[in-house]
C-alpha cells in the first residue's frame, strides 16, 4: 500500500512494502547468492558516468572489461535523475562490467574503499540505495527485489538496510517521516484512508 509523505518535494508516497519486505543484506558474507543481484547491469546517471570515466586508468584493474566496453551507447532520458539522463553500464560473462571477476563484489566499491574515496562519489546512485528506489514520485522496493533476489526473505527489512543511504539522498527530514511511519506500521495505527488517498494521488 502507498502511504503520503511531505518532507521532500521529490517524493509523494512511500510503497509500505520498505517496511515489511526482508533480504539478506550482508553482501560480503553471503555464501550462496554468487552476487546475483549485479548480474544485469544498472542504471548509471550521466554524472556519474563522467565522474567514473574521469578516474578510469586507477578503476581500470578493477573491472573486467576495457574502458571502451565499460557503457552501453544508449542514453535515457530520466526527469527524476540528478542530470535528467542516464546509461547502462554494460554486461560482460553473464554480470554487470564493474562486478570484480576476481572474488566478490563491486568493483567501484573496491577501488573507493582502496583508494580512500566516499563510495557515494563515484558509484552509481541505484546500486547503494539498493533494494530501495523511488520511481514517479514514490519510493519502493526495486523491480527486482520480489522478481528476482536470491537473498529475498529473511534478515533485515529494506528500510533498515537502506536507512542511512536514504539519509544521504534526501536528508534527515525524511528519515524521520519514514521512522514515524515504521513505527505507526508496526503498531498497526495507520489508517486505510491514508493509504487510499496516496494511492489516488500516485496515478
Ligand atoms: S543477492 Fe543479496 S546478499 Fe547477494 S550481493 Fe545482492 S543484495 Fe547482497
Ligand atoms: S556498478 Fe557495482 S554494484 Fe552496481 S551493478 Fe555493477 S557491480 Fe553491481
Amino acid at each position: 500500500m502507498l502511504i503520503p509523505i511531505s518532507s521532500v518535494p521529490a517524493l509523494r508516497a512511500v510503497d509500505s512494502e520498505i517496511f515489511t519486505l526482508r533480504y539478506f543484506m550482508r553482501c560480503m558474507q553471503c555464501t550462496f547468492c554468487h552476487d546475483s543481484c549485479c548480474q544485469y547491469g544498472c542504471d548509471v546517471n550521466a554524472g556519474e558516468r563522467d565522474a567514473i570515466l574521469a578516474v578510469a586508468d586507477e578503476l581500470a584493474p578493477y573491472v573486467r572489461a576495457p574502458v571502451s566496453e565499460w557503457f552501453k551507447p544508449e542514453v535515457f532520458e530520466d526527469p527524476e535523475y540528478p542530470t535528467g539522463k542516464y546509461v547502462r553500464a554494460a554486461t560482460k560473462n553473464g554480470a554487470c562490467v564493474f562486478l570484480s571477476d576476481k572474488g566478490r563484489g563491486c568493483g567501484i566499491h573496491a577501488f573507493a574503499l582502496a583508494t580512500g574515496r566516499d563510495y557515494h562519489q563515484i558509484k552509481p546512485m541505484v546500486c547503494w540505495l539498493f533494494p530501495i528506489c523511488w520511481d514517479k514520485g514514490v519510493m519502493r522496493p526495486n523491480t527486482d527485489v520480489k522478481d528476482d533476489l536470491a537473498c529475498f526473505g529473511t534478515g533485515v527489512t529494506l528500510y533498515e538496510a537502506s536507512r542511512d543511504e536514504v539519509r544521504v539522498v534526501f536528508g534527515e527530514a525524511l528519515v524521520a517521516e519514514l521512522d514515524a511511519i515504521k513505527v505507526r506500521i508496526d503498531a498497526g495505527t495507520l489508517a486505510a484512508s491514508e493509504t487510499v488517498q496516496a494511492a489516488l494521488a500516485a496515478r
